[in-house]
């Protein structure tokens, strides 16, 4: 995909995230990317918001050096500030958002190339509450699993930036060792949700669908408790041909 169409399509997929009507955030909240190619991607500027997103409120960064900082040393906020700074591409572009550096290494992982993060009031509904892990644990219908995947991966709360994108990492590679790929939706508690994708079009259904995953289990588990799939219907649906051919069919 040319870079300006990417530009493009992340626009597109920022609006789509950002309309009101969605609940999904207010404000400045949330932030979106999407891969350039291996040398560097586009980032939300810090503070823009999603559903006013045009060319402009996105800034192109390197990689390499985002990517650096997770393995360094511990920095504080200014410093992290200036090095996200330093990694823009043209150095007029505006500040790009703190949580860039989970970006980053997300945007390294097979297939893919959009990222979507948000916090809509359903997700967060659970992932505020006690019961958040526990909930979130069951897998409740066919179609969560076609679009979402086996299993949506739930990180315990850290601070937001570096300690919070290095926590994203180990639990990933974690997954990925058990279950043999990559999540699509990323639950981080008292915080949002994050779904990945290999198109725009990817990251808007993983986010509506698990949006409406997360309304159903609220509502499950308050008449009575939730009654989840079993392990063999949940391998069932995920390797069906007719439900990978829907899957196809999204992007
Ligand atoms: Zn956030």
């Amino acid at each position: 995909m040319e870079k300006s169409v990417v530009l493009d399509e992340l626009v597109r997929m920022s609006l789509s995230l950002g309309r009101p009507e969605m609940d999904y955030v207010i404000l400045g909240e949330g932030n979106t990317s999407a891969k350039v190619d291996d040398e560097s991607f586009y980032i939300k500027a810090s503070g823009a918001q999603l559903c006013r997103s045009t060319r402009e409120t996105f800034v192109e960064v390197k990689s390499s050096k985002i990517i650096d900082l997770l393995d360094g040393p511990d920095l504080n906020d200014e410093d992290i500030k200036e090095r996200l700074l330093a990694a823009r591409v043209d150095k007029t572009s505006p500040r790009p958002s703190v949580e860039t550096v989970f970006h980053a290494y997300l945007l390294t992982l097979p297939n893919v190339r959009f990222i979507g993060h948000t916090h809509p009031t359903a997700v967060n509904t659970i992932l505020c509450s006690n019961a958040a892990e526990d909930i979130v644990k069951s897998r409740i219908f066919p179609d969560e699993i076609v679009y979402c995947g086996l299993a949506p991966l739930f990180i315990p709360y850290v601070d937001p930036g570096l300690p919070l994108a290095r926590g994203i990492r180990f639990e990933v590679q974690k997954y990925m060792d058990t279950e043999g790929e990559v999540p699509k939706v990323i639950l981080m508690q008292n915080h949002g949700l994050i779904a990945l994708g290999a198109g725009a079009s990817d990251v808007e259904a993983i986010t509506a669908m698990w949006v409406k995953t997360a309304r159903i289990l609220t509502g499950a588990y308050l008449l009575g408790g939730i009654h989840p799939l079993s392990q063999d219907s949940i391998d069932r649906i995920h390797t069906r041909p007719d439900e990978e051919y829907r899957r196809r069919m999204n992007t």
